[in-house]
Parts: C-alpha cells; sequence; structure tokens
C-alpha cells in the first residue's frame, strides 16, 4: 500500500485526512513535527510527504531527501516561499502548493472585520464589560451603501470581497497591477493612491513581495480619506505597523482589521497564554480598541481547511504515482 506521511499535523486535519486515505487506498501516517533535516529520517519506508511548514527547510534536506528516493514535498499552503525551488528540482524533487482553497471564505473575513469596525464592535464590547452603556459619536455608525470600498489587488479574493461590498450598495474602486476587465461592478484606477483617496474601506488582497514591502506607510496613510479604516488579510509586510497605529490613534483611520501582521511568525499559532509578549508593537496591536487583530485566521473554514489537506495529499499521490502534479511550482 502507497505510504503517505503527513507533517505538521493539526488536530482538525486529521478526520479529513483519514477519510482521504480510506477513499484512495492510501495509508496516511501524522506526525506533529515540520519537515526539517533532522525530522527527515521519519520518511523511512514512505513514498511521499505533505507538510505546512512556516520556517524554511534547511539546503541539506533537498539531497537528504534525494538520497531517501522522495520525489515530491506537498505544502499544505498557498505561499511557498519556505522552499528553495531550483534547489529542490536539482534534485529531483517537485515542490507543490494548494494555490487556492476558499477564496469566499477570506473575502467573508474582510467583509465581516470591516463592518465589525463600521459598527464599532470592538470598542463597544470593550464598553460593555466595564458596565458602560452609553451612546457617543464614536460609537455611531454609517450605512455602507453610503460607502466607497477600495479594493487593493482584484484577484480570486479581491475580486469576491468587492462583489460582496457591492451588494451592500457600496461603490467599489480597485487597484492591480494587471486590471481585469472583467470586473463590472468595479472602477479601476491607475494608482493605489487615486484608490484610497476617496475610500472608507480599503481591503488589502495584493501577495507580499519586494516591491510592495510596507507600501502601506505614513505617507500614504495620509492620502487616505479622514475616518477610513483598513482591512489586512492580505500579508502583514505591505503595511508599515506602527505608522498604521499611529494612523488610528491619531484619528486618521476609524479604525483597523489586522489579520496577517508583519513579525506574526513567533505568535501566529502559538498559545501565550500568561506568557510575556517581547514584541512591543504586537502589544500595541492587542491593546488598541480600534484595532481588530486576528491570528491569521481569514482563511480558517471547514471547506478551506478540507480543500488543503486533499489539495496537499492529492500532489503527492499524483507525483507518487504520474510524476507530476498540476499544482508542481519548480
Ligand atoms: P491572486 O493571485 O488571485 O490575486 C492577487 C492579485 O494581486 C493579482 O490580481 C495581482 O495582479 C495583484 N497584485 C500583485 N501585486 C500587486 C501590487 N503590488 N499592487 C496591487 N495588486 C497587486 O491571489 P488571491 O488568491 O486572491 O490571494 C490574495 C492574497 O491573499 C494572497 O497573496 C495572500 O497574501 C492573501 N491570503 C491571505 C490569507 C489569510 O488567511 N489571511 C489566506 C490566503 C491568502
Amino acid at each position: 500500500m502507497t505510504k503517505i506521511k503527513f507533517f505538521g499535523t493539526r488536530d482538525y486535519e486529521k478526520d479529513v485526512a483519514l477519510n482521504w486515505a480510506k477513499e484512495n487506498d492510501v495509508e496516511v501516517s501524522f506526525s506533529n513535527d515540520f519537515l526539517s533535516y533532522d525530522t527527515l529520517d521519519q520518511l523511512e519506508g514512505f513514498d511521499g510527504v505533505t507538510t505546512m511548514q512556516f520556517g524554511k527547510l534547511e539546503k541539506e534536506a533537498y539531497p537528504k531527501l534525494e538520497a531517501m528516493g522522495i520525489k515530491q514535498v506537498a505544502q499544505r499552503t498557498a505561499g511557498f516561499d519556505m522552499y528553495d525551488l531550483e534547489l529542490a528540482k536539482k534534485h529531483g524533487i517537485i515542490i507543490s502548493n494548494v494555490p487556492s482553497y476558499s477564496p469566499e471564505t477570506i473575502a467573508e473575513y474582510s467583509v465581516a472585520a470591516a463592518l465589525n469596525l463600521v459598527r464599532r464592535f470592538p470598542r463597544i464590547e470593550k464598553r460593555v464589560q466595564d458596565y458602560d452603556f452609553t451612546w457617543d459619536a464614536t460609537i455611531m455608525a454609517r450605512p455602507v451603501k453610503d460607502m466607497t470600498v477600495a479594493i487593493i489587488g482584484t484577484g480570486r479574493i479581491g475580486a469576491l470581497t468587492g462583489n460582496l461590498f457591492a451588494g451592500f450598495g457600496a461603490k467599489i474602486v480597485g487597484y492591480d497591477l494587471y486590471p481585469n476587465d472583467s470586473l463590472d461592478f468595479l472602477e479601476y484606477k491607475d494608482t493605489i493612491e487615486e484608490a484610497v483617496k476617496d475610500a472608507d474601506i480599503v481591503s488589502l488582497h495584493m501577495p507580499g513581495s519586494a516591491d510592495n514591502h510596507h507600501i502601506f506607510n505614513k505617507e500614504m496613510f495620509a492620502k487616505f480619506k479622514d475616518g477610513a479604516i483598513l482591512v489586512n488579510a492580505a500579508r502583514g509586510a505591505v503595511v508599515d505597523t506602527e505608522a498604521l497605529i499611529d494612523a488610528v490613534n491619531e484619528g486618521k483611520l476609524t479604525g483597523a482589521a489586522v489579520d496577517t501582521y508583519e513579525f506574526e511568525m513567533p505568535y501566529f499559532t502559538f498559545d501565550f497564554t500568561g506568557k510575556e509578549l517581547e514584541d512591543e508593537t504586537f502589544k500595541k496591536l492587542i491593546e488598541n480598541d480600534r484595532i481588530q487583530l486576528t491570528p491569521h485566521i481569514a482563511f480558517f473554514s471547514d471547506e478551506a481547511v478540507r480543500n488543503l489537506v486533499e489539495g496537499g495529499l492529492n500532489a503527492a499521490l499524483n507525483v507518487i504515482k504520474t510524476g507530476d502534479t498540476p499544482t508542481r511550482l519548480n
């Protein structure tokens, strides 16, 4: 029987993986460890591997995988910057990812997070916990139908997010390096500055890259409409977090939803209950009642988990059976 090792296992993945194993007549064996040079020995006797890495796979791991006869690594995320694709290719190892697993879930997060801030829920919840039930202008909302929403990055997730906001009757503007003319609910602008200028909600949906590092900085926030809301469920590094906190504290922005934080790696997805947080910027995000921080969960739905688990396992099995897979990256 074909045997696949399932590294970086989360408990909520197991049932989906076991059902897949039954349907495909494959033995799936779980490990809580991530794939690394030191854990490769766990692959002894296995035909393939799927994992959910966060840190980089060490360079020495590739020749060892080759020597063990392992021909692929199937990553169960869209991101793949943890792999050296060229080096993997040199050692005959196909790296694959799951490019899209539930864009609707992330789009719905973006809309929910924006509405949460439009309705000032973080502030209201904090007050109610203090038994303060008063009304004042700082908790007054505006209907979304009267708003302009800017979508930055109009790919799979951005397009769905824009479409949902259009359903509320909002005016939708957008910016993308490669505009998509089929999105008839959206008016493209030529620059990010133009897109954010009149926007009440700015929703980010572009990938992170060296070119757009901290593109949302002090200068960019100064160009936002006064009182705008920012939602970042894209990549942390596109936002200069200190500049964002300042913009919120100065009242330039009404609030922000932060699902991806530029220095999230040591914290997401671990339990720090009762422990000290060393990152002062991170603490400022958490403590600010106009900022809603979530631990990179915009994607986290049953559909996404199913598609990630099955996507990883299918890619591994494809390579084992045919020597190739449609989701290969190198
Ligand atoms: P996609 O490739 O379909 O769309 C990305 C779009 O961004 C493309 O249209 C591209 O042309 C555009 N783009 C690239 N660089 C840009 C720039 N500098 N300025 C403006 N537009 C730019 O990707 P997708 O599936 O829609 O995913 C979008 C992003 O969502 C991902 O890259 C990832 O960072 C993020 N994401 C977050 C989560 C989460 O849980 N928070 C989960 C999955 C994906």
